[in-house]
């Protein structure tokens, strides 16, 4: 079949009915699967044949979340992972070891700027930092030991957007593997393979999902990712003989490489694997984030435009609006004008912030965002709190921040709650 249209691979791509011939994507609630005979479960251990062997390696319902997604962020093959957190830890662990390091930028995901900064730091990787605004600063961070280059499409809580384009050049001219959280912007409004990115990774516990239901991850690899890999001395463990899976040399593999590794070893022995019904869950959420991305998007840019008419508000970041430094990065890598759902705005301080926070009444407090309930956050004294005051300014995050996530109600009462909250102090 030809490739089909993005919105039409929401809907179809990755599932062939079987013999119950099902509409919906039926949920394989099984732990294991029947081999046919001795021969059969040894060929499927030595990768002989593919097939399914035990779901912390696979399931058929995860399968078609894995395959739908890719088809929708224009990559050749998907993991699904129990968390987005854990999905970036399987990107990271899959290129750098202990001893090695990699260059993120510093405007990221609080639970990813822990996770760099301390997590694989105790494992003996050293996480090194550059502005997002500024990839020329990668130049210096790069030597022999890099393995990988991280930073979000969208960036969360901070709401910047990254010039993916400069970022990959430096990359290719190192032939160091980028990896893109992609999880603010969606597949709908970015698309990062388009800009030489190798690797994306998602929570899908926001968008995905869309209303707050699971939590879940994955990551997409591009095609033709093998030509970086293949020879390349920055990535022994992709070349040399895999000790853990009797001597596999993964770029010998006619397979999408960098999945099926995380698969092979990762999966396999850290075991953060997404349920059946989770990732049955994400493949309904899918069927309509294309309609929602629109509608996230529009009722943001509404709130972000009242907001920066609104005297107590210091500064509005949305990357919508024409006033932000983000804005042609915006026009660039997002598609059809849509930027998100996230705006954030800043008040003169973090008791102010408090007020402004529990004086709405439609926005819930919750440190979550892509649900389509409208939420509001105060990353400052939540998300950030392990933060010291330089840290927070340096990835962003003043403390008189609020951030956004503008869900799916009506846009006047949304701006009317925003609005009473903001007069009330
Ligand atoms: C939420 C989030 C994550 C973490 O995902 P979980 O599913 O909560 O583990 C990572 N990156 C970004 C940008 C996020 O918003």
């Amino acid at each position: 079949m030809t490739i089909l249209k993005q919105q039409t691979s929401a809907l179809h791509a990755g599932y062939e009915k079987d013999s119950q011939r099902t509409m919906a994507v039926p949920i394989y609630q099984t732990t294991a699967y029947e081999f046919r005979d001795v021969e059969h479960a040894a060929n499927l251990f030595s990768l002989k044949e593919l097939g399914n062997i035990y779901t912390r390696l696979m399931n058929p319902t995860t399968d078609v979340f894995e395959k739908r997604f890719a088809a929708l962020e224009g990559g050749e093959a998907a993991i699904a992972a129990a968390s987005g957190m854990s999905a970036i830890f399987f990107a990271i662990a899959n290129c750098a070891e202990a001893g090695d390091n990699i260059i993120c930028a510093s405007q990221l995901y609080g639970g990813t700027l822990t996770q760099t900064q301390h997590t694989l730091k105790r494992f003996g990787i050293e996480a090194r930092f550059f502005d997002v605004h500024k990839p020329a600063e990668i130049e210096a961070l790069v030597d022999e030991k890099t393995k990988c280059i991280f930073f979000e499409s969208l960036t969360n809580p901070s709401i910047d957007v990254a010039d993916i384009s400069a970022i990959t050049a430096i990359a290719k001219k190192h032939k160091i593997i980028t990896i893109v959280d992609n999880t603010v912007a969606t597949p709908i409004l970015c698309q990062p393979f388009e800009y030489g990115v190798d690797v994306t990774v998602h929570s899908a516990s926001k968008y995905t999902t869309g209303q707050g239901l699971a939590i879940g991850g994955i990551l997409v690899e591009r095609k033709g990712l093998l030509e970086v890999l293949k020879g390349n001395p920055r990535y022994p463990q992709f070349n040399e003989p895999d000790a853990s899976y009797h001597g596999l040399v993964y770029v010998d593999v006619p397979l999408p490489v960098f999945t099926l590794r995380i698969r092979l070893s990762l999966l396999r022995d850290i075991g953060a694997v997404v349920s059946p019904f989770n990732s049955w869950l994400f493949i309904q959420g899918m069927e309509h984030l294309s309609l929602r991305m629109k509608e996230h998007s529009a009722n943001a840019l509404a709130i972000a435009q009242f907001l920066e008419s609104h005297p107590k508000v210091l500064k509005v970041n949305y990357p919508g609006l024409k006033s932000n430094s983000n804005y042609a990065s915006a026009q660039k890598y997002f598609k059809n004008g849509m930027s998100s759902g996230l705006l954030s705005f800043e008040v003169a301080d973090m008791e102010t912030a408090e007020k402004i926070v529990n004086a709405t009444e439609l926005y819930s407090l919750v440190v979550n965002i892509g649900d389509s309930k409208s939420i509001i956050t105060h990353p400052a004294s939540t998300t950030h709190q392990q933060l010291s005051s330089e840290e927070l300014i340096k990835c962003g995050v003043p403390a008189g921040l609020i951030r956004i996530s503008a869900g799916l109600e009506d846009k006047d009462d949304l701006i009317d709650d925003i609005k009473q909250a903001l007069e009330s102090i």
